[in-house]
């Protein structure tokens, strides 16, 4: 028997990869069958080049959970180890890993916790002690037998193993013992190692059959239940196969199985398979996104060599591209990783901005392929465009091309399209193209109307995000600006050197303008006379551009701020309107100022906002009035 010390020169550094190398415990099971994986394949690969010639017979890996004997073995038929290899891999090698961890951990620099990969050694974590039993594929090498219970200190001796492979036997610490259950296990298992490419099996599972022979005609077949092993994982995820040989069922098929939990269907997909400057596999699918960013249940799911790593992806990819759902896979990514870690990563970091490019991209050759498809879908595609657009400089300058507009009777043109179609009549005297916009064609009927008499065209805004949308494009377009129909007249919305000549004197409008202040709340109305034309409406109520938005911004923050408690309107007096004149000439008083009820009341009630006692008042006083 060999006795030895690891390769550590002064303490025990078991503590500390228990405590602080993996914020979560679970990833021992991770890094346990990713060992035996990487054995098996290399096993394969060696027989594939003719090097062994050993049957290879079943490759699958085993994870057994014994709760009397507190253990719990990974077994595989890999290429196993001799006792050399075992000393070289085990006990010089992986604490290498391990001395630098502690070099620097006892810098100080925590940041770097999380940065080493101590494979292996993460069965610490959980167990006290580990036994290997290991037998190499180079026929007539003894097997051998490793023992370590958490100290420096290692025992190695021969031992007795028929088949060639690896068995790590896990006796479960006191405090760990929450593993040592099968459902648990089975659980992990499918968390990490749904898609790895080498069967892995735990415990039984029930299947249901009818016994040949027992089927009598006329009778429903009895079936007797039998346990057949229960296999983890699918050894060949969709992502990994050629878009080539893919139906569009095989995408929505294998969105359940990443999904079990949805119902909705995706909208469409794309098949990441890049392999410069760095390899990187994977399918994102479009969801519906409708009016809400809701809280992803179905995050995207970052695996390394189809081992599953996160799916906390903050900060890895960008914000918006966490509304898409599916799954991204690169072997340059670190797998032995801390979120920290993977952030400040460059790699990551130009993965992430690859496939940023690549969906604007896809996105763009949807456009270009089939437009009107593209329409279909884009109410669907609107909040993760815009998203994008506000949050990332270089999606927006790809997805300018293919951002769409959709006017209030349903047509939809791109940013330059449109632009094209407003010039003509939109621009004011300053030369600014107004964009006008409508977030509710019901409310604002009236006011789309107004703009539509004079040849306006009307957007419609009605997406959570448009508000910043807007206040982004803003930025972007030249001389342009966004107004809702309701913020103002439209005469003055669109200002026009040729403005309306005022039927009143400045004293008519001064009177006039009192005597509709006597009647309103000054605290939410502010009375303005504007010269209208004689046909648009007596009074108008309108809610100026740039407060509205703030609020609007607001609300989506969720901050009560300033100006969510202030609900401001500007009540728009047309002294042109035959009315006008009406009230200037009544003598009786009482009479006068039924009338300016009766209007303003009007104008309130356009904008769906009379309600409560002053509702029933004006349906009284109209009642009178016929
Ligand atoms: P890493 O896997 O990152 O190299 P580990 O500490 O997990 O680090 O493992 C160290 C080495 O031990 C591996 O590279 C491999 O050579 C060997 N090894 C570990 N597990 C097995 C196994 N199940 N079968 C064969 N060799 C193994």
């Amino acid at each position: 028997m060999q006795k030895g010390q690891i390769n550590v020169q002064t303490e025990n550094i078991f503590p500390v990869i228990k405590k602080f190398l993996y914020s979560e415990h679970d990833i021992f099971i991770r890094e346990l069958i990713s060992n035996a994986v990487d054995a098996t394949q290399k096993l394969k690969m060696l027989a594939s080049a003719g090097k062994t010639d050993s049957d290879l017979g079943d490759l699958t890996i085993h994870v057994k959970v014994d709760k009397e004997q507190k253990t719990i073995t990974v077994s595989d038929h890999g290429i196993g180890m001799t006792a050399e290899e075992v000393d070289k891999y085990i006990n010089q090698i992986a604490f290498s890993g391990a001395e630098e961890f502690l070099q620097k951990f006892k810098s100080e620099d925590t940041n770097i916790i999380g940065h080493f990969g101590l494979g292996f050694y993460s069965a610490f974590m959980v167990a006290s002690k580990v036994e290997i039993v290991t037998k190499s594929y180079r026929e007539e090498t003894p097997a051998v037998k490793w023992t370590c219970t958490g100290s420096p200190d290692y025992e190695m001796e021969e031992t007795e193993k028929q088949e060639r492979g690896t068995d790590i036997i896990l006796h479960i610490a006191e405090d760990m013992e929450e593993f040592l259950n099968e459902n648990k296990m089975v659980e992990l298992l499918t968390k990490y190692c749904r898609f790895l490419p080498i069967p892995i099996c735990c415990g039984e599972r029930s299947e249901w059959v009818t016994p040949e022979g027992e089927a009598k005609e006329g009778e429903e077949p009895k079936k007797v239940e039998v346990k057949v092993p229960r296999i983890i994982n699918n050894t060949n995820p969709l992502w990994k196969q050629s878009p080539a040989d893919i139906k569009q069922e095989d995408y929505l098929k294998f969105y359940r199985e990443l999904y079990p939990m949805s119902f909705e269907e995706p909208l469409f997909q794309i098949h990441l398979n890049v392999d410069y400057p760095f390899n990187l596999t994977g399918i994102l699918y479009f969801p519906k996104v409708k009016n809400q960013i809701e809280i992803q249940k179905n995050k995207v799911q970052l695996y390394c060599n189809q081992v599953f790593i996160t799916d906390q992806l903050e900060g890895v990819i960008p914000e918006f591209m966490m509304l898409l759902h599916g799954v991204i896979d690169s072997p340059d990514i670190p797998l032995n990783v801390s979120r920290s870690y993977l952030q400040s990563d460059a790699n990551v970091k130009k993965i992430s901005s690859h496939i940023t490019k690549k969906v604007a991209d896809k996105l763009e050759e949807m456009f270009k392929k089939d437009r009107e498809d593209f329409e279909k879908k884009w109410d669907d595609l609107k909040v993760f465009i815009e998203y994008g657009s506000i949050t990332d400089e270089k999606f927006y300058e790809k997805a300018k091309n293919f951002i769409l507009f959709k006017n209030v009777e349903g047509k939809y043109y791109t940013l330059e399209e449109y632009k094209t179609h407003i010039e003509t009549l939109q621009k004011d005297k300053n030369d600014t193209l107004i964009y006008l916009y409508a977030n509710d064609v019901n409310t604002q009927h009236v006011y789309i109307q107004s703009a539509k008499e004079k040849g306006y065209d009307i957007l419609l805004m009605d997406g959570f995000l448009d508000t910043h949308f807007i206040n982004m494009l803003e930025q972007k377009l030249e001389k342009s600006r966004f107004a809702r129909v309701d913020a103002d007249v439209m005469d003055k919305l669109i200002e026009k050197e040729d403005a309306n000549i005022s039927k009143l004197t400045d004293e008519e409008k001064k009177s006039l303008q009192e005597a509709f202040e006597k009647c309103t709340d000054k605290a939410r109305f502010t009375v303005e006379i504007a010269n209208l034309s004689e046909s648009e409406l007596p009074v108008l109520i309108t809610q100026n551009e740039f407060m509205r938005r703030f609020k609007d911004m607001e609300k989506l923050s969720g901050q009560k701020g300033f100006y969510g408690s202030m609900e401001h309107y500007n009540l728009v007096i047309n002294g042109n309107h035959a009315l006008a004149s009406r009230i200037l000439e009544e003598t009786d008083a009482e009479v006068k100022e039924k009338l300016i009820h009766q209007l303003v009341d009007l104008a309130l009630l356009s904008q769906n906002i009379l309600t409560g006692e002053k509702l029933s008042e004006f349906i009284r006083r109209s009642v009178d009035m016929i």
